[in-house]
């Protein structure tokens, strides 16, 4: 018999780069089913609803596949899943919960072996075999489906979970479960995101004649142009996209592009492929130089190229229109949706990708929108238009929900909107403890969107500017006039309230779009810090901006990203330096602001008293120190259930930083989304940490909370914390503490 494993190894091999996720499953039945030798295998998958459907077999009828569903413990085969364990009967009827199906349209088989298939601890499905003869089977058999399960579940856990949600009929209710992205709910319309089209999709076909090919690709070009001067016209001509729309039409009109065009359509193929051959090779070529700047035209011909393809097929861009607020769904929502759509009119965020603080949850939180992320559902394109429940808090996203669960969706939805309204009255009174300790309350941004929410929310100055994110929503590195711009909005907004804003943190999941950076392991790579020493002028012209942007506002300071070795921070104190120093000499009455850091990276637990004299403040990241100190990445599903700020490893970690620099007497706040995190909070309180930055929609609920409390109760509170062995423990303990102290509320 072959090895389960090459098996499997076969098996994905041959599925390659299978799309069909029934094909996929009807493979891996019919090749279990040769390889055991046996009259039938099929596989029973857990859908949204936790019941199990068969979904591919080879011996029972296929009509049946979709149709014979069971509960957990029900029949044989929910018996598996609820127990977790094999069944290996001789004679399966006299098992006492043995059910016949006649959707099975087969006779009875008397040997069965079925086996469960568990990822993360939960059933996915059940792998079953069964033989026309009265036989139990052997332990060699036996292994081998308990291993071929093991196998398909590390491989395809993903794969399967589609295909037993595609299972559901349209009008069924489905509860697609994902990740918590950014709290509160909403019932709206479903609005799916049109997939991007890919230079590598476009299908290679022959020409119809050289002359007419020809012909269309220069009235493509052409049009492209033209285009290209009315997104010019219409988008208000700022500097940058000018700039990038004169760059666009320069490689348009390359003679090399239309030189290579043409040798392509000389070999009669049709003008899309003539384009899609060519523009690769030019993008490999930018895609290989070392220099930033020359390696960024690669996605711009990328871009182009789609352009072009359009034209081409008279295929017009996608235009979110909307007069009602929707759900935005789409495979990976991004900076650039936000763009596209008044934001005022996204109702709810749900993606495929990205978890709990991958940067969609991130802004969705800074926006107040409710986020479901990392859903992995393959038929999203079905959801579109429907009414849904997107539940924020839990993670789950309800299609035709039964009445009643809308009524009491709705119900809490309007209870949580009267809440807020309840609490607007806080916003002029000071965030102070009953014992008298009074706490800054400060938000934190990125968008000049989310300017406005956090002024009209009380917020005392911004904790946290996400620099990365202006760069982010870019076609090219944004030119120091256009920053200068973007950063006086947000110093003005504010003055004279404190404004940190901290550098360039693009790399790990913050791509700039025009530089994209491919490592093995981008979070321990080139990021933050690391990549703006590397490039110099991006963080000179950086910091010179700022300083310009401070000039009559004077509140700004500046926070250094990711840092873990002393000589980073010798090296941003020159630049900053430099800067002065060179914007001085230029005519500009600029000063070194107050410079701190983040304390994300846990080195730098045990680096602060050599720091103590380079810094004037320090605030804790606590989502990178948690993914840093825990080693689970912040955006990977897989491992999603181990990322959490109540792992008491990270608690102890903050308590000492947070008590280090109390003892240089150092200014530290905490600006990761624990600070906004109302059970966290009591834990940061008692370790005495006084200013905390938060997505601006979270301040009137966590000044309530400060006012509700003292810090006698929040010391007692961590006292008792830090001797819980468990991260559910501490939970557990924090939500009850939460309820004495009157909070209670279903969607944070
Ligand atoms: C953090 O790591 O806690 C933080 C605030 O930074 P970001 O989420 O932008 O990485
Ligand atoms: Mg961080």
């Amino acid at each position: 018999m072959l090895s389960p494993l090459l098996l499997a190894k076969k098996i994905l091999l041959d599925a390659g780069q299978m799309t069909d996720q029934r094909a996929l499953v009807a493979l891996i039945v019919e090749r279990i089913r040769s390889a055991l030798n046996v009259d039938v295998c099929s596989l029973y998958l857990v859908d949204a609803n936790q019941e199990l459907v068969l979904s591919a077999t080879q011996g029972l009828a296929e009509s049946a596949v979709g149709n014979i569903r069971m509960k957990l413990g029900e029949g044989l085969v929910g018996t598996i899943a609820k127990r977790q364990h094999l069944l290996n009967l001789p004679f399966a009827e006299q098992h006492p919960n043995f059910r016949y199906f006649e959707e099975s349209g087969e006779e009875r088989y008397q040997g069965f072996l079925g086996v469960p298939m568990i990822h993360h601890g939960d059933v996915l499905g059940v792998l079953v075999v069964q033989v026309k003869e009265t036989r139990r089977f052997d332990e060699e058999e036996e292994a081998f489906l308990i291993t071929m399960g093991a196998h398909l579940v590390a491989s395809q856990a993903i794969n399967l979970k589609k295909t037993a949600n595609e299972a559901l009929s349209a009008d069924q209710t489905r509860r697609l479960t994902g990740i918590a992205g950014s709290p509160g709910a909403t019932i709206a319309k479903a609005w799916v995101v049109r997939d991007e089209i890919r230079l590598e999709d476009i299908a290679e076909r022959d020409g119809s004649g050289l002359e007419f090919e020809q012909q269309r690709i220069a009235e493509a070009f052409e049009n492209a142009v033209q285009s290209l001067d009315s997104d010019d016209s219409t988008h208000g001509n700022t500097e940058t996209l000018s700039a990038l729309i004169d760059v666009y039409k320069l490689l348009l009109n390359s003679p090399e592009l239309h030189q290579a065009i043409t040798e392509h359509l000389a070999q009669n193929v049709s003008a899309s492929t003539a384009l899609k051959r060519a523009m690769q090779t030019q993008i490999a070529v930018f895609d290989a130089m070392e220099d930033p700047y020359l390696k960024a035209r690669a996605d711009d011909l990328r871009v182009l190229g789609v352009r072009v393809y359009r034209e081409l097929q008279n295929l017009e861009p996608e235009v979110i229109e909307t007069d009602e607020p929707i759900i935005l769904i789409g495979e990976n929502i991004t900076v650039e949706h936000f763009t596209r759509i008044d934001s005022r009119l996204i109702a709810g965020i749900v993606s495929n990708q990205g978890s709990k603080l991958s940067h969609t949850s991130v802004l969705a939180n800074a926006l107040g929108i409710p986020a479901v992320v990392g859903l992995a559902e393959s038929n999203l394109r079905s959801l579109h238009g429907l009414e849904l429940i997107l539940d924020g808090h839990r993670g789950q996203v309800i299609s035709n929900p039964p009445d009643t669960v809308r009524a009491e969706y709705q119900r809490l939805i309007n209870q949580n909107k009267a809440r807020q309204a309840d609490l607007a009255h806080l916003k002029l009174l000071p965030a102070e403890s009953t014992d008298g300790e009074r706490v800054r309350l400060y938000s934190n941004t990125g968008l000049l969107a989310d300017i406005s929410p956090g002024l009209e929310r009380g917020s005392e100055g911004i904790g946290l500017y996400r620099s990365e994110i202006p760069f982010m929503v870019h076609n090219t590195f944004p030119t120091e006039e256009e920053q200068v711009r973007i950063y006086r909005g947000v110093l003005e907004a504010y003055a004279p309230k404190p404004v940190v804003m901290r550098t360039l943190d693009i790399g790990g999941d913050k791509a700039l779009p025009y530089f994209p950076i491919k490592e093995e392991n981008p979070f321990l790579g080139w990021r933050g810090i690391r990549f703006t020493l590397d490039y110099r002028n991006i963080q000179l012209d950086q910091i010179r901006a700022m300083l310009l942007a401070n000039v009559g506002n004077d509140n700004l300071q500046i926070m250094v990203p990711m840092l873990s070795h002393e000589d980073e921070l010798e090296r941003v104190h020159a630049l900053i330096d430099e800067a002065v120093r060179q914007l001085k000499e230029e005519g500009n009455p600029v000063h070194k602001p107050p410079v701190g850091i983040m304390a994300e990276v846990p080195a730098v637990i045990w680096m602060l008293p050599r720091l103590r004299d380079m810094i004037d403040f320090v605030s804790i990241g606590s989502n990178d120190l948690t993914q840093y100190l825990l080693a689970v990445d912040r955006n990977n599903p897989r491992v999603a259930h181990l990322y959490s700020h109540f792992h008491p490893a990270v608690l102890c970690a903050i308590r000492d930083i947070v008590r280090e620099c109390r003892r240089l007497n150092l200014t530290v706040s905490v600006c990761g989304e624990m600070a906004s995190d109302p059970k966290a909070v009591l834990l940061l309180l008692g370790m005495g940490v006084r200013t905390l930055s938060m997505s601006a929609f979270k301040l009137p609920v966590i000044k309530w909370l400060v006012r509700r409390i003292s810090m006698q109760e929040c010391r007692a509170i961590l006292d008792t914390t830090l001797e819980l062995g468990k991260e559910s423990e501490v939970q557990a303990f924090l939500s009850e503490k939460l309820k004495d102290a009157g909070y209670e509320n279903k969607f944070e």
